[in-house]
């Protein structure tokens, strides 16, 4: 088995005394060992609740994962039990371990992970002993060689997060991730608060190092020119399920789901530079109340009363390359956009 990462149909729901929201709707991810897949939608797609998922981590009250499973490395790590509660198949103590030994999850702020009170050399010695046995002094050093790798002076490590700059600070983060040779990283717009050169510096670095220690990656965005950068595979999320599915090559130069379309059309300097830019019309449906048909109906220029009435299938139209929507019905890869 080359997967370092397999999401199996997986639910997830958010339940209030009022209502239920099913923000993950029977979804397959599935990453290879060494890797890196995007997950690309609009906000509120599902995608973060995807990854909260793979940890465990949602949140405990209302989040529930109502069915799927999850494979890191050949090992379950959440299975669904019957009575739709009991949802890990490890111990607490099993899961805190894979949270930091395996797998590392970078956020959008940087300070969400960073501790103001201490300084940047200390944290990333804590992550290291958390998860390796070694003395402080091999765990100091350790963190000396994180700082180098992700281009901060060792020198720095006395200081505090906020004598570093936005971007020296997700670096901080990226160091303390990496720190412990996690198998799967998991960066969810670990760049969108920071400046266009500066985001770009760190993408460029979480590459170079998850393919240097050969990490896999999850990287989650709403951008696809960060997915052209960093990624092998693309799925991409619309309104709780995956639309669209490839090789990077499949997805940017044969696109065939008009989400998909919709989402090159609305970036600039991608596919076509000269384009007029061109958001998606209308907002993505309230998923406690979504339609019976396909999901994007209302927004989609090519959308049929079948759209309406009936949710599209997934279909696969290379080895590589699947789609949900009704336009593919034959199975044939053509352009129908
Ligand atoms: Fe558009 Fe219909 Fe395809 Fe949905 S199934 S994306 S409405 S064409």
């Amino acid at each position: 088995n080359n997967l370092m990462l397999e999401i199996r149909g997986l639910v997830v729901e958010y339940r209030t005394e009022d209502e239920t929201v099913q923000a993950v709707n029977d979804i397959n991810l599935w990453i290879e060992k060494g890797k890196s897949l995007g997950l690309v939608g609009e906000t509120g797609a599902g995608k973060t609740t995807a990854a909260l998922s793979i940890l465990n981590l949602l949140p405990e009250t209302t989040g529930v994962i109502v069915d799927g499973t999850i494979t890191l490395d050949g090992e379950a790590i959440i299975r669904k039990n019957r009575d739709g509660k009991s949802v890990s198949a490890m111990t607490d103590s099993d899961m805190q371990k894979i949270r930091g030994d395996k797998v590392a999850m970078i956020f959008q702020d940087p300070m969400t992970a960073l501790n103001p009170i201490f300084t940047v050399g200390y944290q990333i010695a804590e992550a290291v002993k958390l998860h390796q046995k070694c003395s402080n002094k091999q765990a100091e050093k350790k963190a000396e060689e994180m700082l180098e790798l992700v281009g901060i002076p060792a020198s720095r490590k006395d200081e505090y997060p906020h004598q570093f700059s936005g971007g020296m600070k997700q670096r901080v983060v990226i160091a303390m991730a990496l720190a412990c040779n996690p198998v799967l990283l998991i960066a969810d717009e670990p760049t969108t608060a920071l400046d266009v050169t500066v985001q770009a510096q760190v993408l460029e670095m979480i590459k170079g190092l998850s393919e240097k220690l050969g990490t896999s990656v999850l990287m989650i965005t709403h951008d696809l020119g960060i997915i052209a950068e960093m990624c092998d595979e693309v799925s991409v999320m619309y309104a709780g399920a995956i639309v669209e599915h490839g090789t990077l090559e499949d997805v940017f130069d044969r696109t065939r789901h008009p989400y998909t379309r919709g989402l090159f059309n609305s970036l600039p300097n991608i596919q076509n530079r000269t384009a007029r830019l061109k958001p998606i019309r209308g907002l993505m449906p309230d998923p406690s109340n979504l339609p019976m048909g396909c999901a994007f109906a209302d927004r989609c220029d090519y959308a049929t009363e079948k759209c309406r009435g009936e949710k599209p299938r997934k279909q696969w139209l290379t080895d590589s390359h699947f789609v949900a929507c009704h336009l593919y019905e034959d199975g044939r890869d053509e352009d129908r956009l």
